[in-house]
């Protein structure tokens, strides 16, 4: 294993280039880099940059191996950074004998890019499309294949809810609300949130008064924006509410009706917009929570099993058994829910073959009406980052082979998929997927992918984000701590104002 990757680079506007790509191909090395900023840097020639990768113990490198990455000098920025990284992606697949499955691409939304070659080509075929990706970013044809097939399903979705698929000057908007509670914290988790049980009532309190207080004037200002823009929306109507955190059904069935409450006093939420909760922990679900949910118009939740292997579940510290999400699927249906998102991780720790065949067998039985199927990225701030040295002797898979699994499973349930977003530091440099049956989708999920539409975000951790012309989105970003949060909650309304009043 290589523990060492040091990054030399004579032109920091390619470091992050660098550093991202050498992290694929070495996906547990600590990347270092040397040298600083390319004035301290002298030894190197001018026009090129120079990777240099230091192993302990591999055959495969030369301890004191230099790798020249040429860049080209001429040419628009992005040409400039995709020839930079063909070059480096080129030498380290030399070095490795090993190749990516998307190749170069680093960025978080290859669908995006298949997008942009769609509405570039005019009338191009999708065989074009698809071999003009493989060709261009050295990918595999496979996920040439699904970067196409999500484009082509998030216009299909776009449309069918007459959203734009190109921005606009303005395109609507969508409202998230960030409830950052949970049962207990899962070993990956890096998300805004902490067991409930030990904030106390108090803080949750004091959490939700200011969430209502953000809530409504935040819906104020954004009225008043709006107005400014020469827009009549009112009352506001957004294409979709998504309630997530953290797993806002942690919170008991008062707590959850005031916050419901507050979004149908404030925002106009008829049958036909899409209405979404996290249900995502299966040890926080009763009937009064998934009742109250439903009479105050939720329309969508999500049961997260994320594996049906109870060993890997006491593992990640999820508090809840196989049992348990059965259980929850039941009541969730009896309830009347007819739209339910089911959420699987890939690369978990001591998973392999055996247990994703297991955990999508099961998947088929519970028969959710989408699938979200991850592949586990280690976060800085999660446990399993922190404590990596007690997680060390714990295998982590994620192959082609794993994937494919979960691919066919979402095809035998007739799903397709229709958003996906990459991450770093993912095992096996693959991607997340989300598939549903057709008219199942959430449009959320793929506003808040594209970047289509404002997203009006409140809460710990929440950020918003507005079309400010041009095409340009501006963000205004809530802190990450609950207490913080609910000290700071006129701060956090004040960035909101500030952003939009362009003051
Ligand atoms: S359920 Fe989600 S938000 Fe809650 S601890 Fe687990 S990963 Fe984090």
């Amino acid at each position: 294993m290589i523990k060492n990757a040091i990054i030399k680079i004579s032109d920091d506007e390619y470091y992050d280039d660098a550093q991202l790509l050498v992290r694929s191909f070495f996906v547990d090395a600590d990347i270092i880099r040397e040298g600083g900023k390319s004035s301290d840097v002298e030894v190197f020639k001018e026009g090129s940059s120079h990777f240099e990768v230091k192993s302990e113990n591999t055959i495969h490198i030369d301890a004191d191996r230099y790798v020249p990455v040429e860049i080209e000098a001429s040419g628009t920025r992005g040409e400039k950074h995709d020839f930079f990284k063909r070059n480096l992606y080129t030498e380290l697949v030399h070095i490795t004998g090993k190749t990516l499955p998307w190749g170069f691409l680093t960025g978080v939304r290859p669908a995006k890019r298949a997008t942009e070659m769609i509405k570039r080509g005019g009338m191009i075929s999708p065989q074009k499309v698809k071999d003009e990706f493989s060709k261009k970013y050295m990918m595999s044809p496979e996920k040439a294949n699904l970067a196409l097939e999500v484009a082509l399903n998030e216009r299909r979705v776009l449309s069918e809810k007459g959203i734009c698929a190109e921005p606009v000057d303005y395109n609507g908007f969508s409202v998230y609300v960030g409830i950052p509670f949970c049962p207990s914290t899962c070993l990956y988790c890096s998300f805004p949130s902490a067991p409930i049980t030990s904030c106390g009532e108090e803080l949750v309190e004091a959490y939700i008064e200011s969430l209502l207080t953000e809530i409504k004037i935040g819906r104020e200002i954004y009225e008043r924006h709006l107005k400014k823009k020469g827009l009549q929306y009112i009352p506001l109507k957004p294409s979709s509410v998504y309630i997530g955190g953290g797993t806002p059904t942690s919170l008991t069935p008062g707590q959850l009706e005031r916050i419901l409450r507050c979004l149908k006093e404030n925002f106009a939420m008829g049958d036909d917009i899409e209405f979404c909760a996290e249900a995502g922990r299966p040890d926080s679900i009763d009937n009064e929570k998934l009742y109250t949910l439903k009479e105050n118009g939720v329309n969508r939740i999500s049961v997260n099993p994320q594996t049906m292997n109870q060993k890997t579940l006491d593992i990640l510290g999820r508090a809840h058994t196989t049992e348990d999400v059965y259980r929850a699927f039941e009541l969730a249906r009896k309830t009347g829910f007819n739209n339910i998102n089911t959420d699987i991780i890939l690369g978990l720790p001591e998973e392999g073959e055996a247990e994703v065949e297991k955990t999508v067998n099961e998947i088929k039985i519970l028969s959710p009406d989408s699938l979200t199927v991850h592949s586990l990225a280690i976060k800085r701030a999660s446990r399993l980052k922190i404590n990596a040295r007690d997680y060390s002797d714990m295998s982590r898979e994620n192959s082609e082979k794993l994937i494919a699994m979960t691919s066919q499973l979402a095809r035998d349930m007739d799903m397709l998929p229709y958003y996906m977003y990459r991450q770093q530091n993912m095992a096996g440099n693959f991607e997340n997927t989300g598939y549903a049956k057709p008219g199942k989708e959430s449009v959320y999920n793929i506003v808040i992918m594209e970047e289509v539409q404002d997203i009006l975000a409140f809460g710990a951790g929440a950020s918003s984000k507005f079309l400010m012309g041009n095409n340009r989105f501006e963000r205004a970003v809530n802190v990450k701590d609950i207490r913080n949060y609910t000290d700071r909650t006129d701060e956090m309304i004040a960035r909101k104002e500030l952003l939009l009043s362009g003051k």
